[in-house]
């Protein structure tokens, strides 16, 4: 990494915010990812100027949240990534109105409505993720997501100009928005609630955490579902009618409680994992006719 580059990058951000060849797979909830040469967590009011520091000496830059929807290659991520964590957390509740910059995580969030007797969220409670990349992903779960509660979104460019976008710009449906292909980074979000009853709503929410303990693989690392649902079928099922019920390739399986998710078992690389990919998609292919799509986004090197 330019030497000059990360001078200038130490007079915009603490030193403590800034981290040389971090390993991504701390993170990242697969916990795989060889290093990225700098990694930096910045505030809402550093974001811009990390940004066209990074356009002038055109260094690649990339955005995650909590990594939770992220595979990142063995090899690691050449250039910066940008994390959104808690340095842009901060959540303010008006009425039935909640704002979250785009770092805050989803539980936090949730949590936040349900202590102002706040009901339409319940279903991203137990979503590992940041709210920025629950509006990338259009994160959903038992009949709610993200599309049903947003109404705008403050993004900004990679020019810095900052832009407040309606719902309708979003073009949010299943797993998808345009926020990638514009390549607008989130830095806030804004959500309509209803009034409910409090503790009706944190029931809600420990119903739907007891659902996901059951159902899913959460004693290890993984990043949730690993396919998008096909049109008119499970991911989960087909992959479970292929046969590979705890199919293993190196360090990656498929798991034995939920066929939908791809699990870190035992040390697995990233090659483990896209292999294992592969060869669940070949299958599923060859008897039903199905093409499975990850729902898992690649970044980096493998
Ligand atoms: C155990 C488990 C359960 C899960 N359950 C569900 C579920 O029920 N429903 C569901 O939809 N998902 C689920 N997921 C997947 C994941 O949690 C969601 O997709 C989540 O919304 C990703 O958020 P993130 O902050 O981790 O984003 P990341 O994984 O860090 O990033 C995802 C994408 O968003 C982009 N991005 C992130 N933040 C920003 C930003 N501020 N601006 C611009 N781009 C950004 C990244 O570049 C990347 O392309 C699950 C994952 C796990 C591990």
């Amino acid at each position: 990494m330019n030497n000059e580059f990360l001078n200038e990058l130490r007079k915009k951000i603490g030193a403590e915010f800034i981290f040389e060849k971090e390993p991504m797979k701390q993170h990242t909830t697969f916990r795989v990812g060889g290093p990225a040469d700098v990694l930096v967590t910045p505030s809402a009011e550093e974001l811009p100027e990390i940004v066209t520091l990074c356009r002038t000496f055109e260094v690649p830059y990339y955005i995650v949240g909590n990594g939770s929807n992220l595979l990142v290659g063995d090899k690691g991520i050449r250039g910066v990534v940008i994390a959104m964590t808690n340095r842009m957390g901060d959540i303010v509740c008006d009425g039935e109105t909640i704002t979250a910059e785009a770092g805050a995580s989803l539980g936090r969030v949730a949590a936040k409505a349900a202590e102002e007797g706040l009901t339409g969220m319940e279903f991203a409670a137990g979503i590992p993720g940041t709210v920025g990349g629950a509006v990338v992903m259009n994160a959903g779960a038992y009949g709610g997501e993200m599309k049903d509660i947003i109404t705008s979104v403050l993004v900004m460019d990679e020019f810095g100009e900052k832009k407040e976008l309606s719902v309708e710009e979003l073009d949010l449906s299943y797993r998808h928005s345009c926020l990638p292909e514009k390549r607008y980074m989130i830095l806030q979000i804004t959500m309509q609630l209803q009034k409910g009853c409090a503790d009706e709503i944190r029931a809600k929410m420990a119903e739907l955490r007891e659902l996901r303990i059951t159902k899913q693989p959460l004693e290890y690392p993984s990043a949730g579902s690993t396919f998008k649902r096909p049109e008119g079928y499970f991911a989960g099922k087909l992959i479970m009618d292929a046969g590979l019920r705890g199919f293993q390739v190196g360090g990656a399986q498929v798991a034995e409680k939920h066929c939908g998710f791809v699990i870190n078992k035992d040390h697995a690389t990233a090659m483990d994992i896209c292999q294992l990919m592969q060869e669940v998609t070949a299958k599923v292919e060859a008897e039903f006719g199905v093409t499975l799509e990850p729902e898992v986004k690649m970044l980096g090197e493998f």
